[in-house]
């Protein structure tokens, strides 16, 4: 077995080296794995900007890398579902297991959650990585290792339309058409949304919207938020039932309030600036529930069946594909969004 252990690590600001590191050894309930696909996320290349996001900073090395999948190299002991060969998507973030929140099922708020790529956290952007085994799932031979990678998105999408409760006929608007804006667009029409708006600030964002299956799109640009949520409102015949709000900014939250009907639900998926100023009155006296949602529990195994299944086509959204000696350059494509990127896909193997 090879002992060369190539990993993409983030040193401080700005400072991405491709160094060699050793291959671990799978513990007890874990698996090895030689990785396949990593796909880029907004979060990476935040890192790698800005050194931190709010309390989490990069103090020592981290391998960047969450979105992926790989192959099974070799199992620890206590492992038997899965065996050297079988082709995972990898959950990145492995919770305590006792705490109150775990227990719960809601182990996405565990307070030591152990997530790759969240500082001080090793990723696994490399050649091999080991993992909780139980938070491998292993894909059918008709999908992809892309598809994949892309569970970890679709995760997200899958647990915010969950807490908005998405249904049937339901009318949606979704702020944002980034990697996250479109999941949603996706898994909500999978879910059986009859209409779909979605808005962003780039007209190239909202042509791969529509040709997704958004049934309208809004482009903004500093109009007053209640005026856009009117216009959304004739566009979708009537205000949204649900609103994903997924760009961060604060003009697009005032506007995911305005947008949505007297007791709707509004999700705040999109991270942005800490505090902001909202309209806050209207969303209480209409009895618009606002809810967050932080990145996912139990929704894997529904992504997966989304994507295998065919409910959910994910493949469009990959627009650039790297190996991870390009690593660099890779994220040089998802940060300045050159040539229309939209999900960036490093490949780890050989
Ligand atoms: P992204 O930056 O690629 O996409 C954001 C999109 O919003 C872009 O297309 C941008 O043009 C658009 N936008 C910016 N201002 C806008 C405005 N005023 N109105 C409408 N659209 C606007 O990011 P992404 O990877 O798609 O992630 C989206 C957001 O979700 C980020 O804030 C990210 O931090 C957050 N996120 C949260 C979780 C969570 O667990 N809560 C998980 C993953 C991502
Ligand atoms: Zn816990």
């Amino acid at each position: 077995m090879t002992t060369e252990n190539l990993s993409a690590v983030l040193y401080s600001v700005n400072d991405i080296r491709l160094e060699n590191r050793t291959v671990p050894k799978a513990q007890k309930n874990e698996v090895l794995l030689r990785m396949d696909k990593v796909g880029i996320c907004g979060s990476d290349v935040h890192y790698w900007v800005n050194g931190r996001i709010g309390d989490f900073v990069v103090t020592k090395p981290m391998v960047l890398g969450h979105e992926a999948a790989g192959v099974v190299h070799e199992v620890g002991e206590g492992v038997t579902h899965l065996k050297p060969g079988d082709r995972v998507a990898i959950e990145p973030g492995v919770p305590c297991r006792s705490c109150d929140y775990c227990k719960g099922g809601r182990y996405n708020l565990c307070l030591d959650i152990v997530f790759c790529a969240t500082p001080p956290y090793d990723g696994n952007l490399a050649r091999y990585y080991t993992h909780a085994a139980d938070f491998c799932y292993k894909l059918p031979d008709h999908m992809t290792m892309e598809e994949g990678a892309l569970l970890e998105p679709l995760s997200v999408a899958v647990h915010a339309c969950r807490r908005a409760r998405v249904t049937i006929g339901q009318k949606i608007l979704i702020c944002g058409a980034g990697p996250i804006g479109l999941v949603c667009l996706l898994t909500a029409k999978a879910m059986g949304a009859s209409s779909v708006i979605i808005t962003d600030i780039s007209e190239s964002r909202l042509e791969v919207a529509k040709s997704l299956g958004a049934d309208h799109t809004l482009l903004v640009s500093g109009e007053d938020a209640e005026t856009l949520g009117k216009q959304i409102a004739g566009k979708l015949d009537g205000p949204s039932d649900v609103t994903i709000e997924c760009s961060g900014a604060e003009s697009s939250i005032r506007l995911a309030i305005f947008g949505t009907k007297s007791g709707g639900v509004v999700v705040l998926v999109g991270l942005g600036p800490a505090e902001i100023k909202l309209p806050i009155v209207n969303a209480a006296v209409r009895e618009v529930d606002i809810r967050g949602i932080f990145r996912y529990a139990n929704c894997y195994p529904t992504a997966l069946q989304l994507v295998a299944s065919g409910r959910v086509n994910v493949k469009p959204l990959i627009t650039h594909r790297f190996k991870l000696e390009e690593t660099v350059k890779a994220f040089e494509t998802a940060r300045t969004g050159a040539g229309g990127a939209i999900k960036v896909m490093i490949s780890c193997s050989d």
